[in-house]
């Protein structure tokens, strides 16, 4: 394992979004715990990409079972396949967890060094999240092999948005679309012309939004986009794995910036399927 690996928390659960929200440092500083060795896990024997702590293997043996569907739903929403193999470590206990994941809040997942890393909640509390997360979760693990984890150069509301999208909603289900366009009729949305550089990142208090209400307008925002255009969507989505810059790849693809594009995207009668606008009344 590289022990350059830079900062690698991912968003998983919303907990864990939350709590990385709330302290920005997290989504950049290295941590030496994301360095550490998996150790005191054993290979599910059968599915050698699946790893479990001790007396997890029932919980394991689920995940197995989820893995092949949701590997080929995540390569399929980013038209290509994982760059390199998925390792999943499955924890039974929340001190294994706690462990790897640094987030003080509970988490279900984190992806440290491309490793996938599964908290307990998920097999008792949060068993029903278990396949909308590790949709999200793999979302964002295959998007990391590719160009980094949570790179810069990729706005925060695409990477959550496309993340949540491809899990059918996962990781942004406790706000719902008439909450998120609520919020953007009284003027609380993401703000498409910030656009992120290294070391300032614009996450869900950048714009004075609740957390749950941020993933979900992030996740009709990226789903506004594949609608209107499958094709452009998808030139897109390559082109970012193909780590081009963000703003250039929009521009050449739409020939508008996102704020153009999406400027309808939260207004519920206009959300879906619909052409570039002209910027609304809705923009701040
Ligand atoms: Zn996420």
């Amino acid at each position: 394992m590289s022990n350059l690996v830079a900062a690698v928390l991912s968003s998983s659960l919303l907990a864990g979004c939350a709590s990385l929200m709330d302290d920005p440092r997290m989504l950049f500083v290295s941590d030496p715990r994301a360095l550490q060795p998996m150790e005191g896990f054993s290979q599910l024997p059968q599915d050698s990409r699946v790893w479990f702590e001790p007396g997890a293997e029932d919980y394991a043996n689920r995940v197995a079972e989820l893995l092949d569907k949701t590997i080929n739903k995540v390569e399929s929403a980013h038209y290509l396949a994982f760059a390199e193999p998925v390792q999943i470590y499955v924890c039974g206990t929340e001190a294994c967890f706690k462990r790897y994941v640094l987030t003080p809040k509970l988490s279900a997942a984190v992806v440290p060094d491309n490793r996938l890393i599964l908290s307990p909640n998920l097999n008792e509390r949060e068993s029903w999240r278990l396949k909308p997360l590790m949709l999200h979760e793999l979302a964002h693990l295959h998007l990391g092999q590719r160009v980094g984890h949570y790179h810069s150069n990729v706005p925060v509301w695409f990477h959550e948005g496309w993340a949540s999208l491809t899990a059918d909603g996962g990781g942004a289900e406790f706000a719902t679309d008439e909450q998120a366009y609520e919020a953007a009729q009284s003027g609380k949305r993401i703000d498409l012309s910030k656009r992120d550089v290294p070391g300032m990142r614009h996450k869900a208090s950048a714009f004075d939004l609740n957390i749950h209400i941020f993933y979900r307008q992030a996740m009709l925002l990226v789903k506004s986009l594949k609608q209107q255009d499958a094709g452009r969507f998808k030139r897109l989505a390559l082109a970012l794995q193909n780590n081009q810059d963000f703003e250039i790849a929009f521009w050449d693809i739409y020939g508008a910036g996102p704020q153009t594009i999406l400027a309808d995207a939260l207004v519920p009668e206009s959300g879906d399927n619909k052409a570039a606008a002209p910027a609304s009344n809705n923009q701040p």
